[in-house]
């Protein structure tokens, strides 16, 4: 990690007020952090919806760019999507952008804020992978009927956020790891994401490690959420998850985040610009502030940091000056006020809180190289066709079986949706226009030529339309593909 350092010697930080609400946040925030003193300077710059509004489809300019290219560390407020001005969200956009792979994002009980769970001493952090998975968002109508996402889960990926989690885990003091995943059915990639855990644990046997599935882990954060310290998962169980958690501990005006690359870094609220509250000065900056907090560790601001924490829990311990998420908007302080009552306990230490202690973070070491996994032995055993037909499983796998013959191919099995269908084994599958058709090589041995499975997919299509194709790897003597249910 490195910082922009400008020619008077301040740490250069880029930030985006954002829509709605967001510059209200920003506001406070940058109060608290220029009311410690800390050596930073800003450089504002747009993204969101007036930059929508101006036509630019990515919501994020490139002035925007060339400035976190020179800063490296963002602190944003949120963004609208605005309906009608494009697609893009510039949240993922910057993410993507930047390759910002850890989502992290902090879940304590805050002093004086009443929930259900208030006594239980909450004070976990979710580590969500931020790129991968299907939020890559890699999507096709394959049939009239049937469209498909792919989850799409890499071993460098992996190894970035599970090495992260562990390293977090240390700068913060902290003990457990909880690797959550839904590896009992998606072995591959889920699965993925538990082997690498199980591999790298050893190397910090300082920290507990536990696999638990992810099921089971929103039902543990509803039961017993103090069980936990730090949980690492992939992006679509670690948004659920991380909302989830948010909601423990009071919502999200206390929810904070960062999104952590290899170079850069982007610190916001897990909250959006919340519009009807938009320029009321009503709402809880703490989320912005404390993401704030979070972005003067990562640029190793620790004491800046440990002064506005304590301030922040200060301030709620006393209970008189809060906003309207905590006590209601007909009644609340405005945001300015509360901003200046954590001013005013700058320097103030809480009398029931505890702080933690950070260390900086030991960001894993990730080569900007392509990683290549290079296996000792690898073959192509077989190709899975997906086919459109509009018959029955019968009459499809018939068909196909007569195509196939004399090729080096044979036909295994036809699923509908991930179940056996042909040769029938009576499951009660209900029937749609799109079927997997599973080859593999007639005598089991020797590699798949392209020529091979072109020449079968040539038959195919004298008959039937097909709509996909997946080459069969085993790799490592191991098959690199998951079987239908039901088939053997
Ligand atoms: P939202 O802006 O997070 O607001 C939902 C509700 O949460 C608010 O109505 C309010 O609840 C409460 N809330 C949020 N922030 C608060 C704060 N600082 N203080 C007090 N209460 C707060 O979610 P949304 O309405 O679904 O989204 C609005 C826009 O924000 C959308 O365009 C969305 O795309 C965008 N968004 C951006 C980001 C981002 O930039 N990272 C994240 C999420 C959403 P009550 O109504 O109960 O008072």
């Amino acid at each position: 990690m490195s910082v922009h350092i400008t020619p008077s010697g301040k740490k250069l930080i880029t930030v985006i007020p954002g829509d709605g609400i967001g510059p209200e946040c920003i506001h406070s925030a940058l109060r608290l952090i220029e009311a410690t003193g800390v050596p930073v300077e800003w450089e504002v710059r747009e993204a969101g919806a007036s930059v929508f509004k101006k036509g630019l489809e990515s919501g994020v300019p490139p002035e925007t760019i060339e400035s976190i290219r020179k800063t490296r560390v963002v602190l944003k407020g949120p963004l609208e999507t605005p309906v009608g001005y494009g697609e893009k969200s510039a949240n993922v956009t910057l993410r993507k952008l930047f390759e910002t792979y850890a989502n992290v994002r902090p879940v304590r009980e805050m002093p004086n804020v009443p929930t259900p769970y208030s006594g239980r001493g909450i004070d976990l952090v979710v580590v969500r992978e931020n790129v991968e998975d299907l939020y890559a968002g890699i999507e096709h109508v394959q049939t009239p009927g049937v469209a498909q996402a792919l989850k799409i889960i890499s071993r460098k990926g992996c190894e970035k956020i599970v090495r992260f989690a562990f390293e977090l885990a240390r700068a913060e003091g902290r003990k457990k790891v909880h690797c959550a995943t839904k590896s009992n059915i998606m072995k591959l990639t889920e699965g993925m994401l538990k082997r690498t855990f199980e591999e790298i644990a050893p190397e910090y046997p300082d920290i507990e490690a536990t696999h638990i599935i992810v099921d089971n882990c929103a039902h543990q954060l509803v039961k017993r959420p103090e069980q936990f310290d730090i949980i690492v998962t992939t992006n679509m169980n670690g948004d659920i998850l991380s909302d989830l958690s948010s909601a423990l501990v009071g919502g999200l005006g206390f929810a904070p985040s960062a999104n952590i690359g290899n170079e850069v870094a982007i610190f916001e609220a897990v909250h959006g610009s919340a519009p009807k509250y938009a320029g009321k000065n009503v709402i809880n900056p703490t989320a912005v502030i404390l993401s704030a907090v979070m972005m003067l560790r990562y640029i190793g601001e620790f004491e800046a940091a440990a002064t506005i924490e304590n301030a922040i829990m200060v301030t709620l311990e006393e209970g008189k000056v809060r906003t309207g998420d905590v006590v209601g908007y007909d009644r609340c302080n405005s945001t300015t006020e509360y901003t200046d009552a954590i001013i005013a306990n700058l320097g103030k230490k809480p009398s029931q809180t505890f702080v933690r202690e950070y260390r900086p973070i030991q960001l894993p070491q990730v080569t900007r190289e392509p990683v290549m996994v290079r296996p000792q032995k690898r073959r192509v055993v077989g190709m899975d066709v997906f086919v459109e037909f509009d018959g029955t499983a019968e009459q499809l796998g018939k068909s196909i079986e007569q195509l196939a013959e004399g090729t080096a191919l044979r036909l295994k099995a036809i699923a509908s949706r991930g179940t056996l269908v042909y040769p029938a084994v009576g499951f009660m599958t209900d029937l749609v226009d799109h079927w997997a058709c599973r080859f593999v090589l007639r005598d089991g041995e020797g590699e798949l030529s392209d020529a091979q499975a072109m020449d079968l997919l040539q038959r195919i299509s004298s008959r039937h339309r097909w709509t996909h194709v997946e080459k069969l790897h085993e790799i490592d003597g191991q098959p690199g593909f998951t079987k239908s249910q039901g088939e053997d």
